[in-house]
């Protein structure tokens, strides 16, 4: 039997988006929490972001999809909501507000290489995400990173298919996206991932948007200037050598030169070997910061 809005209680309001809203929720039956997802009537963005969790239900790294809301007008339309496994941390956005300074490398670190393994595995379906950044990358209260919101994703039909329509964030935008005429004949849409999650590492790192100067109003323009005309930003000398050459590696401004992410997986700054204490480190801001209390 279908799922139904009535089967949850609200709890609290865990975020807002582009058109909807995400409540924490308890299912009544299980007394589950959860989060639930709900969408303004008709947005196409549901049914896209249903197909692809279900599509990557096994991914490591990638929210738990519970259960698809139906809307309750006519059969065939788009899904009211979805239920999702509740990320007790909130997002990287939140955590990094909360906390109220730049994270240091180690969390850095747990955040890239969690991601990373997300990304593989749905780059693996043929999934591009397309919105990667901080308040779409979600935390645990172990540290567990999980990557969410699917609204602007795509399952590619064929390895290169194009897709450089203007969905997701300018901001986190990689040049070849933000510029097709300008980066012809350099593209690969997995790359373009790889670019984002560069972006937000930094923008972690530094705790303000790497690409303006602080306060500055991301609109189109300066954004174009930004990513397309300006040098690729880096992190400052005081970082490591190993945390400079990753972001260096992440926002080659060519695709074709940019790692993947299997080369990513492979590097120094995420390494196997260090990745339960740097998953500590990211557990241990999530309860610095639920004692600063409001989420
Ligand atoms: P939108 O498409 O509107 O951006 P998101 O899926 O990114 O929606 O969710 C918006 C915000 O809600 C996130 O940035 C996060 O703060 C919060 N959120 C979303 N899903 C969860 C979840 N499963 N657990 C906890 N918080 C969540
Ligand atoms: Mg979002």
């Amino acid at each position: 039997s279908d799922a139904r809005l009535s089967d949850y209680e609200r709890i609290s309001v865990l975020g807002h988006g582009n058109g909807g809203t995400v409540y924490q929720v308890r299912h009544r039956r299980s007394t589950q929490p959860l989060a639930l997802k709900l969408f303004a009537a008709g947005d196409p963005s549901a049914a896209r972001e249903a197909e692809i969790l279900t599509l990557a239900a096994d991914a490591p790294h990638v929210v738990r999809l519970h259960a698809v809301i139906p809307s309750a007008s006519a059969a065939g339309e788009a899904p009211a909501a979805l239920a999702l496994e509740l990320m007790p941390g909130g997002s990287l956005a939140g955590l990094l507000r909360r906390i109220g300074r730049p994270m240091g490398e180690r969390p850095i670190a747990a955040v890239a290489r969690q991601a990373l393994l997300g990304l593989a595995a749905l780059h693996a379906l043929r999934v591009v995400h397309r919105d990667l950044k901080p308040s779409n990358l979600l935390v645990g209260d172990s540290g567990e990173v999980k990557i969410a919101d699917f609204g602007a994703g795509k399952v590619l039909r064929r390895r290169l298919d194009p897709c450089a329509s203007y969905v997701g964030t300018a901001a986190y935008m990689s040049p070849e996206r933000f510029d097709p005429e300008a980066y012809a004949g350099d593209y690969d849409p997995y790359a373009a991932d790889v670019w984002s999650l560069g972006v937000a590492i930094l923008e972690l790192y530094l705790g303000h948007f790497p690409l303006l100067p602080e306060g500055q109003r991301p609109d189109w323009a300066a954004l174009m200037c930004a990513i397309c005309f300006g040098e690729a930003p880096e992190p400052p000398a005081a970082a490591s050598e190993e945390f400079r050459d990753f972001v260096a590696r992440c926002l080659e401004k060519k695709a074709g030169q940019r790692a993947s992410v299997a080369e990513l997986l492979e590097h120094p700054f995420v390494a196997e070997k260090d990745a339960a204490g740097a998953q500590q480190a990211l557990a241990a801001l999530v309860a610095e910061a639920d004692e600063q209390g409001d989420l």
